[in-house]
């Protein structure tokens, strides 16, 4: 059942943000053979973001870059009525980095991507988690610990990486220079499809752009509205 690839090849975890869409364009440019993972939990923001993982896919493709491989885990019955789900009081701009913290979530998505490569024999496996995340499931330790736990009878080990572990936005944007991140997608509380404006990943988006001096062409429907609303009122 288990089949062998070369070590050159390795798996993302993808969830359409900005970093872990960097890490895949950078393991491309490095010449790795990419495996891309989306775990398709349906929370409230997945309508936003796998539509923006297949894009972006599209985008960079190479003859490096294997198919996407979609792994199914509703997590509907654990989160009920957590905003998540629900997207309501989804925290807003104005809100810590904490304010987002999903319970179990690293190991959840962790557990199924990890697995997988296990049986199909791809021997490491990345996330792009960032130094400045203040949560547990996101650390060196945690990373460690869980490999360790994940590869216990395992005749496949994969290793589990953070490439992005010690680097801050800022250098992780510097490493997307070139890519279509105007294709990624980073909203918790998407409107039609498009980035609210006005949610906290929303403003590290804006943030991340802002801070790096690169053109941010992301369409924020907030904004829009804003536009429209100036455009009529201007109307006689
Ligand atoms: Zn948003």
């Amino acid at each position: 059942m288990i089949s062998q690839h070369s070590s050159t090849e390795i798996a993302v975890l993808m969830s359409g943000g900005l970093d872990s869409s960097i890490l895949v364009g950078k393991f491309l440019r490095e010449g790795r053979t990419v495996h891309p993972i989306y775990i398709r939990t349906g929370l409230f923001w997945q309508s936003g973001e796998l539509p923006a993982v297949q894009a972006f896919l599209a985008a960079i493709a190479t003859a490096n870059l294997r198919p996407l491989k979609i792994l199914e885990l509703p997590l509907d019955d654990l989160y009920t009525d957590h905003w998540s789900l629900t997207g309501s009081g989804t925290p807003a701009d104005d809100t810590p980095d904490e304010a987002v913290y999903l319970p179990g979530r690293n190991a959840l998505l962790l557990v199924k991507a990890a697995v997988y490569c296990q049986l199909h024999g791809i021997g490491q496996l990345a996330c792009a988690p960032l130094g400045s995340s203040p949560f547990e499931d996101a650390s060196s330790e945690f990373f460690t610990e869980y490999q360790s736990a994940m590869n216990r009878g395992s005749s496949s080990p994969v290793v589990l990486l953070r490439p992005f572990g010690e680097l801050h936005k800022e250098e992780v944007m510097r490493l997307g220079v070139g890519l279509p991140l105007e294709l990624t997608f980073s909203c918790i509380h998407p409107v039609d499809g498009t980035h609210c404006g006005t949610c906290n990943k929303c403003f590290e988006r804006k943030e991340a752009f802002r801070i790096t001096g690169i053109e941010d062409k992301t369409v924020y429907t907030a904004s829009r509205r804003t536009a429209v609303q100036v455009a009529t009122k201007s109307t006689p």
